[in-house]
């Protein structure tokens, strides 16, 4: 299977047919499996024998969601988890213990900075966080005790980037490993794994379900690290996928690549747009020319996504007024789905932050960022051009 092309895995890959010889990927729900007798039940527990025997352990349809998404990361193992949160959780709880130390971007997920800080320091883990692009930053932070590094490439909401091979030196000089959220790319427009980094993490809830219908997560790898020691906390820890939300994410790996061209052909629309608009300040889009990283964007990605912020002139007040003029825009913090949402991050995903902490972070009053989706570009632009006008 591994010999065929991207989007042949991303269709084919994964599904193993029942005695039914069914042609769709089939659905199984169900929370356990029967044995034959008291001997198969015993090696079935024991692991002596492969096989199902209960669905928090391992599912033939979440089975083929992983296998597939493996295929497509080019790696060797992915488990599925229950959200993108849960994944991240797993890697951590996995991989380290008390004592040990996480350098991590600022500009992650805001949750992942509340689990790391609020939830996980209790436990004695360690966490530094620095900014995304900055290497030399990155080293000076390693420390003996460094495990991981953690970053999310292109950042949130500013579309910053970090050169994944260079972070995946520093990590591999310190004998710690490098997980990449990759929930903004997708395999189809970057590939972690192929660029050093070690285990890729997943919010499956956004473009691999491309359609805002399930929460989900995965955690992709080596059999050892993701199949053995992260796979170890779903099974006891039970933060496993249900076996529903693997079927609509299945069937959403089948169109990622032409909905990730379709995201990046719309978004760079709206970016270039945007840039002619008077009451716009600033456009944050890697695929703009004169993004600072550009050329990074150019060779590490082979698109350049879907999410373009831009700050608009007269800070939070106009803002508002575009958000509030929009129509057809669904106003929500949601991302990666067919239906472009607009949020104004200074009072949503980064509320909670102080002034100064937004100030730092360049969350400007004025930034609105879209998750451009796939309707008629015409009409994204007249439902933001409402607002934009006097
Ligand atoms: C949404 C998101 C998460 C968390 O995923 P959930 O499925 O909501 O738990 C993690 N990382 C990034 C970059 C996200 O956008």
């Amino acid at each position: 299977m591994n010999d065929y092309l991207f989007d042949t895995l991303a269709i084919r890959a994964g599904h193993q047919q029942s005695s039914f010889q069914e042609h769709s990927e089939a659905l199984f729900l169900t929370s356990s499996f029967t044995f034959k007798s008291a001997e198969e039940a015993a090696a079935r527990f024991s692991g002596d024998e492969e096989g199902y025997f209960y669905s928090r352990v391992a599912n033939p349809t979440v089975s083929c969601f992983q296998d597939r998404l493996a295929a497509l990361e080019g790696a060797e193992s992915c488990v599925a988890t229950s959200s993108g949160m849960s994944a991240i959780m797993a890697v951590i709880l996995g991989l380290l213990k008390a004592g040990d130390h996480v350098v991590s971007s600022r500009s992650i997920f805001g949750t992942s900075t509340i689990l790391f800080t609020n939830i996980l320091q209790k436990f004695a883990i360690e966490f530094d966080f620095v900014e995304l692009s900055d290497l030399d930053a990155w080293q000076n932070a390693v420390r003996p005790n460094t495990r991981l590094l953690f970053a999310e490439t292109p950042s949130n909401p500013l579309t910053e980037l970090v050169d994944i091979e260079s972070l995946a030196d520093i990590a591999h000089q310190h004998d710690a490993k490098l997980v990449i959220d990759n929930c903004f790319c997708t395999p189809a427009l970057q590939k972690p794994l192929t660029l050093g980094a070690d285990i890729v993490v997943h919010s499956a809830t956004k473009y691999l379900d491309g359609q805002g219908r399930c929460l989900g997560g995965a955690v992709v790898g080596d059999k050892q690290t993701v199949g053995e020691e992260i796979h170890s906390i779903l099974r006891t820890g039970g933060v496993a996928m249900s076996p529903f939300n693997a079927w609509v994410f299945s069937k959403g790996l089948e169109t990622l690549d032409l909905r990730m061209k379709a995201h990046c052909e719309n978004a760079l629309a709206l970016a270039q747009w945007l840039q002619t608009q008077v009451a716009v300040e600033k456009v944050y889009y890697p695929g703009l020319e004169d993004h600072p990283q550009y050329q990074l964007a150019k060779k590490q990605q082979s698109g350049f996504g879907g999410i373009v912020s831009f700050v608009v002139k007269g800070g939070k007040e106009a803002a508002w007024k575009v958000v509030n003029s929009t129509r057809l825009l669904s106003i929500t913090a949601n991302l990666g789905d067919v239906k472009s949402t607009i949020t104004h991050p200074a009072s949503t995903t980064h509320g909670r932050l102080s002034q100064q902490q937004r100030d730092d972070a360049g969350i400007d009053d004025g930034l609105l960022r879209i998750s451009v989706g796939l309707e008629a570009i015409a009409d994204i632009q007249v439902d933001l051009a409402r607002g934009l006008s006097d």
